[in-house]
């Protein structure tokens, strides 16, 4: 069984096609949030850290979370949010391969893991080069003199998915260190880390693993490298003994060394939560199940829908859990589909973008969507002032 929609909390009649941005709200994490406020914070105060194990929870919950992704126990660890991981991973990577001086990326990435790229290699100097290539031309740009290969797996505009195995493989045969964001693909496809073999992989987990608007991100180290990298943030819980309170720095063993500052303990209660829902999902089930939703969305809009073009890979196999077309006058159709319950979401400059999550979407949501996004576009109701101001939130 894949739906289970009754586990979320969503608003009557909502459609919402934009769990690959923020999840819903799971029903148990709102109980589960308030029960650790009133009998963990409200009731033991400092003594929580041990008695409820809120310092443990960044390794508990980094294992839960590595079961999802192939990792093996111990390989991955919670904090910060998504941003500080890839400068974590990137930095790690780049004192891996002291004689190189080039990190590759693509132009599918995420803006913030290429400007943590470009902070990073400014305060290091030293002749550092960020190269952004088209997504296409990734391989064959891997040689000798790239220390780090920085992807993201799925892209966040057009869903289009990296060959994650193959790429890892042309990075390890000219001795490059991988790292893949696994932002829109933890919770919405298979992910076999140890298989792939590559040194680190990051994510957030506010996306499809619905842990809620600002819940800690995930870094994952290959097992056989956490005691040798070298942590460039090196806050006190990524110490050895925090408790000890040393005047000098020394990594804490294994992933643990990732770890930085103080925990989020009411959002790792809400993303533990979360997390409970995977115990009972198949996620090739899922996985199927979202390819379908995707198919018969792509097949209505194309038959029924003028003027929208694909921008998501055709074949299946090579988009994530997200479809998106682009319009002209996108960013106007989505708030008008918003008016009426569907939510999607738009990016610049004219991308319309819409996520599938078996979790809760099944195919009557698809037809109902498919129906007012005809509507809109037929009729032209996009075409009122009030849909055609952007807001700081796209
Ligand atoms: C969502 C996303 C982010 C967001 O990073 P935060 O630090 O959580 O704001 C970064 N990178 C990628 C690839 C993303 O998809």
């Amino acid at each position: 069984m894949v739906l289970q929609k009754d586990f979320f909390d969503l608003p009557e009649g909502m459609i919402y096609l934009d769990g690959n941005s923020l999840g819903p709200l799971p029903k148990l994490a709102k109980t589960r949030v308030a029960a650790v406020m009133q009998d963990e914070w409200g009731t033991q105060l400092i003594k929580g850290w041990n008695v409820a194990g809120w310092m443990a929870q960044p390794s508990l919950i980094g294992d839960a979370i590595g079961r999802l992704l192939g990792a093996s126990e111990g390989t991955v660890v919670l904090g910060d949010t998504l941003s500080i991981k890839v400068y974590q991973a990137i930095s790690a990577g780049i004192n891996m391969r002291p004689n190189r001086r080039i990190i590759l990326s693509d132009s599918g990435n995420f803006p913030s893991d290429l400007y943590i790229a470009q902070g990073l290699l400014r305060s290091l100097g030293q002749n550092y080069e960020l190269r952004i290539v088209d997504p296409e031309d990734v391989v064959t740009s891997i040689d000798e003199t790239v220390a780090v290969v920085l992807l993201t797996e799925v892209d966040y505009r057009t869903g289009r998915l990296h060959d994650m195995i193959e790429i890892t493989k042309r990075a390890h045969s000219v001795g490059s260190v991988m790292i893949w964001d696994l932002a829109h693909s933890a919770g919405a496809i298979p992910i076999d880390l140890e298989k792939s073999r590559c040194e680190f992989a990051v994510g957030c987990t506010y996306k499809y693993l619905n842990g809620g608007p600002g819940a800690p991100a995930f870094i994952y180290v290959r097992k056989d490298l956490s005691d040798e990298i070298d942590p460039i943030l090196t806050g006190w819980l990524g110490h050895d003994k925090p408790f000890d309170f040393d005047l000098e720095y020394r990594p804490a063993r294994g992933v643990e060394r990732m770890r930085v500052g103080t925990p989020p303990v009411l959002q790792m209660a809400a993303l533990s939560a979360a997390l409970e829902i995977w115990e009972h999902i198949n996620i090739f089930e899922l996985r199927s199940k979202s390819i379908a939703l995707q198919e018969l969305f792509i097949q209505q809009v194309e038959a029924r829908v003028p003027g929208l073009n694909l921008v998501s890979p055709r074949e299946s196999a090579n988009r994530g859990s997200q479809v998106s077309f682009s319009f002209e006058n996108g960013y106007a159709v989505m708030q008008a589909l918003i008016a009426q319950g569907v939510i999607g979401d738009f990016r610049a400059p004219n991308v319309m973008r819409f996520g599938f999550t078996p979790l809760f979407i099944d195919e009557a949501d698809v037809i109902r969507a498919v129906d007012h996004l005809e509507r809109i576009i037929k009729d032209q109701i996009w075409d009122d002032h009030k849909y055609l101001t952007r807001q700081r939130v796209t």
